[in-house]
């Protein structure tokens, strides 16, 4: 059965991913992990892991019917998780949109059969992996604010060496007009 490794993320505009490259490569030593390429920079908002088309297809037609508000991402928090060795970036407040909408797309991937962390959602984008037990974080005082205003699902090979991600579909949240 042929099966494709997804996750539905949000996508940072490319000059948000320009922006962070390169306030990591001032921020973080050389040594402190390895770092994300730019185009990688995402949220994940449901890993499904390995799925069949068919799964992938009823997942599809559910998020084509999400009517959710879009909102506003306040990038101003980084953290370090040594245990899975990852450096991250992510907000002090999650707003609420994201929450309810990452819940929604955990809750129909379970029901599709789709394993689910039993961890609580930590909303973050990874920045660094295989980072040292000591990476000194940055100064808080950072603050990007990014508009949220769709999600997407994304196919996740591993080929030649490095991570690919292909996004599959993308679909809008609404507008705070038509919210
Ligand atoms: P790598 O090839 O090094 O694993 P990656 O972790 O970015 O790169 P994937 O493992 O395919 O690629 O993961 C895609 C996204 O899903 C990433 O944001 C990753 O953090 C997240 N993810 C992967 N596994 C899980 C999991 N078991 N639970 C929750 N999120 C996960
Ligand atoms: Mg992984």
């Amino acid at each position: 059965m042929a099966t494709q490794r997804l996750f539905f993320a949000l996508e940072l505009p490319d000059a948000l991913q320009q922006q962070l490259v390169q306030w990591r490569a001032d921020c973080f030593a050389a040594d402190a992990g390895k770092p994300v390429a730019a185009a990688n920079l995402h949220l994940t908002l449901a890993f499904l892991g390995e799925v069949s088309t068919e799964t992938a297809e009823q997942l599809q037609q559910l998020a084509a019917r999400i009517r959710q508000p879009g909102f506003t991402l306040d990038l101003d928090d980084a953290g370090h998780w040594p245990r899975p060795g990852v450096v991250w970036l992510g907000c002090q407040r999650a707003p609420r949109g994201l929450l309810q909408l990452a819940n929604l797309l955990r809750a129909q991937a379970a029901r599709h059969g789709c394993a689910q962390s039993t961890q609580p959602f930590h909303p973050h984008i990874t920045l660094l992996r295989h980072a040292a037990q000591a990476v000194a974080l940055p100064p808080r005082g950072f603050h990007w604010r990014v508009e949220v205003s769709h999600f997407a699902l994304f196919a996740s090979s591993f080929t030649q060496g490095r991570t690919r991600y292909r996004r599959l579909a993308r679909w809008p949240l609404l507008s705070a007009a038509g919210a």
